[in-house]
Order: C-alpha cells, then sequence, then structure tokens
C-alpha cells in the first residue's frame, strides 16, 4: 500500500485522494499484450484497474489515457444501447499500438447512478425519454462521475502530462480541475448504430459530446494513426 493519504498536498494546493496500489502484472490479451495494476480508491473502496502498454509512447508525444468508465452491459455483453464497449476495444487497440495507459473506472456504470439505475433509466427511455430526461426523471444527477481518484493514480503513474482518449469535453475539464495537464484531446468515436443513435445524438446536443454522428466518416478520423478502420456492419 502507498501512504498517499501521508503525502504532501500537490503542486495545485490540494490534498491528494487517498489511493492504494497493487502489484504490476502481466495481462496478455486479445488486444495485445498489456502490464496492469489494480488501485483502490481508500475513501470509496471502489477497485480500479490500470492496464498499460509496456512499450514507450511514440515519437516522445505525450503517453494516450483512457478513462473508461465500468460498463456492463457495454464493455461485457457488447449491448448496442450505448457505445462503451467499442470505444473500449478501440482504446485498447490505440494503446496497444502506441503506448499508454487504460483506467478502468468502476463504481461509474451509468455515468455514476449505478447498474441497477440505469436499468431504470433505460425503462424510461424505452417509454419515450431521451439519456439525460431519464436521469432526471429518476431523482439522479446527469453525470454524477467523480475523477479525483483517477487523477491520482495517474499523478502517482508518473502521468503529469496526457493526450486523453475521450469525446467529452466536461471531462476534460474535470480532470483539469483535479490537476492533470490534457496537452490533446483524441477522439473515440466509434460509427453509430440505429440502437444507440437517439443516445449518441442526446450526448452530442445535450453534453456538447464532440461525435459527428456520421456513420460513414466516424472512425475515419479518429486519430493520429490510420490504421484501426474498424468494420461497418
Ligand atoms: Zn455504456
Amino acid at each position: 500500500m502507498t501512504a498517499s493519504q501521508a503525502a504532501e498536498p500537490s503542486s495545485n494546493g490540494r490534498s491528494p485522494h487517498p489511493v492504494s496500489k497493487g502489484p504490476v502484472v502481466q495481462l496478455p490479451t486479445a488486444f495485445g499484450s498489456f502490464v496492469s495494476q489494480a488501485w483502490t480508491d481508500l475513501v470509496t473502496g471502489a477497485e480500479h484497474l490500470a492496464v498499460s502498454s509496456p512499450n514507450p509512447t511514440k515519437d516522445g508525444k505525450a503517453p494516450l489515457v483512457r478513462l473508461h468508465s465500468e460498463c456492463l452491459t457495454g464493455d461485457v455483453f457488447g449491448s448496442y444501447r450505448c457505445d462503451c464497449g467499442e470505444q473500449l476495444a478501440y482504446a485498447l487497440e490505440l494503446i496497444a499500438e502506441n503506448g499508454g495507459t487504460l483506467l478502468y473506472l468502476r463504481g461509474q456504470e451509468g455515468r455514476g447512478i449505478g447498474l441497477a439505475n440505469k436499468i431504470k433509466a433505460y425503462a424510461l427511455q424505452e417509454a419515450g425519454f431521451d439519456t439525460v430526461e431519464a436521469n432526471e426523471q429518476l431523482g439522479l444527477p446527469v453525470d454524477a462521475r467523480c475523477y479525483k481518484a483517477a487523477a491520482q493514480i495517474l499523478a502517482e503513474m508518473g502521468l503529469h502530462e496526457i493526450r486523453l482518449l475521450s469525446n467529452n469535453p466536461d471531462k476534460q475539464n474535470r480532470l483539469a480541475t483535479a490537476g492533470v495537464k490534457i496537452v490533446e484531446m483524441v477522439p473515440t468515436e466509434v460509427p453509430s448504430r440505429e440502437q444507440n443513435l437517439r443516445y449518441l445524438q442526446t450526448k452530442k446536443d445535450r453534453m456538447d459530446h464532440l461525435l459527428t454522428l456520421d456513420t460513414q466518416t466516424a472512425g475515419l478520423h479518429r486519430t493520429g494513426t490510420d490504421t484501426f478502420d474498424l468494420e461497418q456492419d
């Protein structure tokens, strides 16, 4: 266990969010060979997982970092109601190729409202509400995620300046507030689908996500590399 509880306040004057880390282990996957390390948020008890390329970042650029919020339905079952699973796969492919780290943040299901509430929100969406209205109908925040632990984990991993793999400017702003310097936003837009088009349109219109929602071009302009063009099915 690290002793971040006892650490000095960070340069931005905030006390560090207490986290502890475990050993670094090998993690061979379908997306490439990674190294992995578990981190525990000592305030909430949430256990997060860092998955990193063992190779240095190419061209001396700041490392690619994806903060991926847990989405059981999308990540595990490949649900098309959202784009989480495809974004996860795409980010891992990019990190395997270019170096970097994916921090898998657990306890952030449904933008922080939990799995059961997310499924309730799905029921409301089937009754005609959009993803923002559904959370509001449930009396829940539209986005309850907190990135203080993530920022502390990045700091303890030495990831002080990053290229953030995200379409979400709010995530960029919240991380910056938490003391993470983002030198570039690298889009992770994956082709939209009939089943998630309304959800993605709401993220674009009501949460300012940087999405084109062009099924022909999404995925072709995504990064500095040109090696990943997902098949459109
Ligand atoms: Zn999802």
